[in-house]
């Protein structure tokens, strides 16, 4: 009997719902398109998009911008991170972050993971004492959550700023609270490969007003922060706008409108991505030398992609099990390689950092496989690409231990 072979495409995202393409269409066509420039009494797009994510966050603040990683980057400089300083991350997470701690002049500091795939708080509580660094930029890479908890207690008691890159957690809870509101500034990203789509773009939230001012001056506000309506009052602007730097990456009208109608939908968007996810995964659970990664009870998931592990498998051996689903049309990335490829790049391939040794995030990295879900596929399609993953780890074992 031939084998099952999987048609779908890993990378096809849904069209922009009929509703962001008419508001699109009505910003085309009335020209404006900058996001101050407004008709009288008009408040545009973006700010309606920014009381919009405020209200989805929480946050007393929002600021839409150009992309998730201009987001970090102004996080970073609204908080007076610059040259020289030290910031901590994830050893485990995606270029543009430690690019954004790059791009203010600082340098990251590592910190290993765990087989949860989150930050190794142990080892954070080191790294904060060696280190001397006073900002962590916490990635919830691939929407992997740590204890937010305990995590909050350690960088507190240690006189920490958490700013959180939730470029993978956008609709995504700890133990309820939205993901990005644990630390002084959460980070978004609206890239096409997120859950929210406009091409390019990103958010910042906040509750301190003083530090929100700062960021909208750096994005670009020029004197016309007055026309923000999800940003703090016009006093708090003056005692900064005279000391922060224009470092222009604002959003405009257009993407504004075409994100509002998916935010709207976002919380529908994200049962559907959790069904694909808990069918890949009950297919995979129980398969002789794969390893799921399990969830903490206080996550709240957006299952837009899946990890799993195939530890003690060799990299020639997984190689044969990428290339045998790759074969039957099951698209895995394998965040072992030894050369960076497409999205997936790692700590050591980031050579314009100082050199870290991280033997804990090595030894996870080199049996990870990742998989976007996106909203395209169906449950149906989960169910088949599960079957194919099984098939092909169970299929390899024995060639893998020769
Ligand atoms: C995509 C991504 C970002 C930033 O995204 P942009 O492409 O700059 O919008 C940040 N962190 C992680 C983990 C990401 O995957």
């Amino acid at each position: 009997m031939d084998k099952p072979i999987f048609a779908g495409n890993f990378t096809q995202q849904e069209p922009i719902p009929e509703a962001g393409i008419e508001a699109a269409m009505a910003v085309l066509r009335s020209g404006r398109l900058h996001r101050y420039n407004l008709a009288p009494g008009e408040v545009g797009e973006v700010s309606l998009l920014e009381e919009d994510f405020a209200a989805f966050t929480g946050a007393r603040y929002a600021l839409a911008v150009a992309s998730g990683g201009y987001a970090m980057g102004c996080a970073l400089r609204a908080l007076g991170v610059g040259h020289g300083d030290r910031v901590l991350s994830n050893g485990f997470t995606l270029a543009p972050v430690p690019g954004a701690i790059a791009s203010v002049g600082a340098e990251p500091v590592f910190v290993e993971t765990t087989e949860a795939l989150t930050i190794d708080l142990d080892d954070l509580e080191t790294r904060i004492a060696t280190s001397g660094a006073r900002t962590l930029l916490l990635s919830h890479m691939r929407g992997h959550i740590c204890d937010m908890d305990r995590l909050m207690e350690i960088c507190d008691a240690a006189g920490v700023q958490v700013v959180e890159d939730c470029a993978h957690t956008m609709g995504a809870e700890w133990d309820g609270v939205p993901s990005g509101r644990h630390g002084v500034i959460g980070c978004y990203s609206t890239q096409t490969y997120k859950h929210i789509n406009s091409g390019e773009g990103g958010f910042l939230v906040s509750d301190d007003a003083h530090v929100m001012a700062r960021a909208i001056m750096l994005s670009g506000s020029y004197m016309l922060y007055a026309r923000h309506t999800a940003a703090p009052p016009a006093d708090v602007f003056e005692t900064v706008k005279y000391d922060t730097p224009n470092v222009s990456g604002r959003m405009d009208h257009l993407r504004a409108a075409i994100l509002r109608p998916q935010l709207a939908d976002l919380p529908r968007e994200v049962d559907r991505w959790n069904a694909l996810y808990a069918a890949v995964e009950e297919g995979l659970r129980n398969t002789p030398g794969l390893q799921v990664i399990e969830r903490h009870p206080k996550e709240r998931i957006v299952g837009s992609s899946i990890q799993f592990l195939l530890p003690g498998v060799s990299a020639p051996g997984i190689r044969a099990i990428l290339a045998a689903c790759a074969a039957r049309g099951v698209e895995l990335k394998w965040f072992g390689a030894e050369e960076p490829v497409a999205f997936t790049s790692r700590y050591d391939s980031w050579r314009y950092t100082p050199a870290q040794r991280l033997p804990k995030t090595d030894a996870i990295l080199a049996g990870l496989i990742d998989m976007r879900l996106p909203l395209t596929f169906t449950v149906e399609d989960c169910r088949l690409i599960a079957e194919i993953i099984r098939d092909e780890v169970i299929a390899a074992q024995p060639q893998a231990a020769e």
